[in-house]
């Protein structure tokens, strides 16, 4: 079953040519090397951790295999490895003038440095995963930050990828539960693209939806025993993750597996919230939070009946371009002013066209509504699994105020062009309504507490 999944996805792949997952595979690492890249030579891409980890038993694996290796290519291990464009140009220069094949030990920061050195170069490479922290395994391009802020580079996904289980569920308890923060997310993105798919803005695509969609509440539902780093928990979550990054692969966009809850991370991300950490704070902390934000909102929406939308009133309250330009300056500083500028504007429609999507919403709300609900968790067993996996549920976790957490709902709408929940909510005037709803008495954010 799992097997066929992966062999699916490899079909609608453009740059994954193999996948190994399963417990103690690493051994495997020379045969897909080989298969992969011939009798070329190798060279061991890792950072202090996951060389001890790891290196020796893909070293041996390679040998074995008759692949000639040339001295591998350590990061330091510590302090934590900087996602930043210094650090590819680093590992590029060193292997522009090497004839050797990356094999990269690692998980999310480093595996996106090395994609990056490795698309630059115009090569490829393969990776061993170390841990189920993030879905850029087999995602293409890589989370960098370039002059000042962060930004997806685009570089193809590794050649082949091998994800041994073992090693994955003895890697500490923080990147799994990161991981899973950034697996959870797909619940409500996927909502959001029901949305698109519904009001004519981005059709779903069946194959691709499945490939996310399908092993998804399976990967999710065992938290506690992915904080207890038990194989078969780990091989959901790891799994759940390489797919997701095939599917955006499949896909070239991230639409598959990043949503709304999506664009808080991002906006959090582009604000420099908590990078002066070490290790900083990771994707799937804030992705998990924006997640139960964001399936709270659903839940709110969900109250209303759009049928009786007053699409008179919401027109009469739509911005001219000049004014939602003006708000989003308003709302943003520094580095994301400009970004947000673009974003907002790139997916901005005037007052005729506000009509006509309005009345798509009207007529269309019990499709919509039922749809979305069949999709969705509640929002208190979404925070419930975040919290038991180890992973963050409320913004005096990660430094947030209430204030600024509630001011995210509308500035994180502004920073992306896909179109969510929230650019329905905007476009109906009813974002700041249900955002009030949230926040006032007996809502879920005045009720939610932090975990004990
Ligand atoms: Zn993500």
């Amino acid at each position: 079953m799992t097997d066929n999944l992966i062999a699916t996805a490899l079909e609608s792949a453009t740059d994954t040519r193999s996948i190994v997952i399963g417990k103690g595979v690493a051994d495997q690492a020379g045969r897909v090397f080989t298969e992969l890249f011939g009798d070329r030579r190798a060279i061991i891409v890792a950072d202090g951790n996951t060389f001890a980890a790891m290196g020796g038993v893909v070293a041996e694996s390679l040998r074995e295999a008759g692949v000639e290796m040339i001295e591998p290519y350590l990061f330091p291990g510590s302090p934590t490895l900087y996602a930043g464009y210094s650090n590819i140009e680093l590992l590029r220069d060193h292997l522009a003038p090497l004839d050797a094949v990356v094999v990269a030990i690692a998980s999310g920061t480093l595996n996106d440095v090395a994609k990056c050195a490795n698309g630059e170069l115009g090569r490829e490479y393969m990776v061993v995963g170390t841990a189920a922290s993030m879905d850029g395994y087999a995602a293409y391009g890589a989370s960098i930050t370039k002059d000042g802020f962060k930004q997806t580079l685009s570089c193809p996904a590794p050649a082949g990828i091998v994800a041994d289980l073992t090693v994955m569920a003895a890697a500490p308890t923080r990147l799994t539960a990161t991981g899973y923060g950034d697996l959870i997310e797909k619940v409500p993105a996927g909502a959001d693209w029901i949305i698109s798919d519904e009001l004519g803005i981005e059709a779903i695509d069946e194959n691709v939806w499945a490939l996310v969609q399908g092993p998804l509440r399976e990967a999710l539902s065992d938290p506690a025993g992915l904080r207890a780093g038990e194989g078969d928990s780990t091989y959901g979550l790891a799994e759940g993750l390489i797919m997701s990054g095939l599917a955006m692969q499949a896909y070239q966009s991230s639409r598959p597996a990043s949503g709304a809850g999506h664009q808080f991370s991002h906006l959090w991300e582009m604000e420099k919230l908590g990078m002066d950490q070490d290790p900083p704070l990771s994707h799937g902390f804030k992705v998990g939070l924006g997640t139960v934000a964001i399936a709270s909102l659903f839940e709110v929406l969900l109250t209303k009946d759009l049928t009786t939308l007053d699409v008179d009133a919401a027109v009469a309250a739509w911005p001219t371009r000049e004014e939602m330009e003006a708000r989003v300056r308003a709302v943003h500083s520094g580095d994301v002013v400009e970004p947000a500028v673009t974003e907002t504007l790139a997916k901005y429609v005037d007052a005729q066209e506000l009509r006509a999507r309005l009345k798509v919403i009207k007529e269309k709300w019990p499709v919509i509504a039922e749809r979305v609900r069949a999709q969705l968790l509640p929002a208190a067993d979404l925070k419930a699994s975040l919290d038991t996996v180890g992973a963050v549920t409320h913004p005096s976790q990660i430094g947030v105020t209430m204030d600024r957490f509630r001011q995210t709902y509308s500035r994180a709408q502004m920073i992306r062009r896909r179109y969510t929940v929230l650019d329905l909510l905007v476009e109906a005037n009813l974002l700041d309504e249900c955002v009030d709803e949230l926040f006032a008495e007996g809502g879920f954010w005045a009720e939610s507490q932090p975990p004990a």
